[in-house]
């Protein structure tokens, strides 16, 4: 329970918790956050219960969404030592408001014979997104996959052409189509098509553990389904393909699924090179 205090404490810098089991957290114990354990071979672990991977070299993943509750418990069972449970805090975040306007209507309020096309390409990416893979690529950390001028933010409520829809949970870079875009951490293709209704040239990369991260908007694809790539390489071109309105990359990071907040977890406090 000591823990648990300086993990209150610690929240939202970054916070690097050591305990009996050698445990240690990176990340930030916020909404919309991941956070990579180390240290504990062999160990079991859970979030809420809910049972981790752990990589034979002691690492695991978690994640809280953007509405995650104020507080969640980690259990730990290490291979040699007492059972350890901590009381995570998880602080609470401010998200912008994003107006967009000029969109095309068929891409604010989809026509209905549309509806049968999304629904695939959503189970198509909730089937990309479920693969849990003993890799640990997350653990070696992520890279901006491009430069460029940040223009949407996680967890913004939006408006679009004045009417409210589900919040933005990803991150916009701005770039010239045909920007190469790099992987931002290695791993396996889980998807990669050319031309969804609202993300248009979509990729996920699965970095271990339920850990993905997914680019849309592409112009090109240079990647194929089931394809190996490592940190950097080039996977696609940012384009304007989907529901947009100028040429982005959107980066979307998740955990088991939930969408998580790309700016955390990657260098420079949310702002590409
Ligand atoms: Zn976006």
């Amino acid at each position: 329970m000591r823990v648990g205090r300086r993990l209150l404490l610690a929240a939202p810098a970054l916070l690097v918790a050591r305990t009996a089991a050698a445990l240690e957290l990176d990340g930030t114990l916020t909404q919309g956050a991941l956070v990579v354990g180390r240290g504990v071979p062999g160990a079991r672990a859970a979030l809420n219960g809910r049972a981790l991977r752990v990589s034979p070299e002691g690492a695991f993943a978690f994640g809280f969404g953007r509405d995650a509750p104020g507080s969640a418990t980690l259990e730990l069972k290490p291979r040699q030592a007492p059972p350890e449970t901590h009381l995570l805090h998880v602080a609470a975040r401010q998200y912008e408001e994003q107006r967009i306007s000029g969109l095309p209507p068929a891409q604010v309020t989809p026509p209905p014979e549309t509806m049968e096309r999304i629904r695939r390409e959503q189970a198509m990416l909730n089937a990309a997104r479920a693969h849990d893979t003993p890799g640990a690529n997350f653990a070696g950390g992520f890279i901006w996959p491009a430069s460029g001028r940040i223009s949407g933010v996680y967890g913004s409520r939006r408006i679009l052409n004045g009417e409210p829809r589900a919040p933005h949970l990803g991150l916009d870079i701005a770039a010239p189509t045909g920007t190469p875009v790099a992987a931002a951490a290695g791993g396996i293709v889980r998807l990669a098509q050319p031309d969804f209704y609202f993300t248009g040239g979509s990729i996920v990369l699965d970095h271990g553990h339920t850990v993905m991260t997914f680019y849309i908007h592409l112009s090109r694809l240079l990647v194929r389904d089931g394809q190996e790539v490592g940190q950097g390489e080039s996977i696609g071109l940012v384009g304007a393909t989907g529901r947009v309105t100028g040429p982005h990359l959107h980066l979307g990071l998740f955990w088991a699924g939930t969408a998580l907040d790309a700016a955390l977890v990657l260098p420079g406090r949310g702002q590409p090179p």
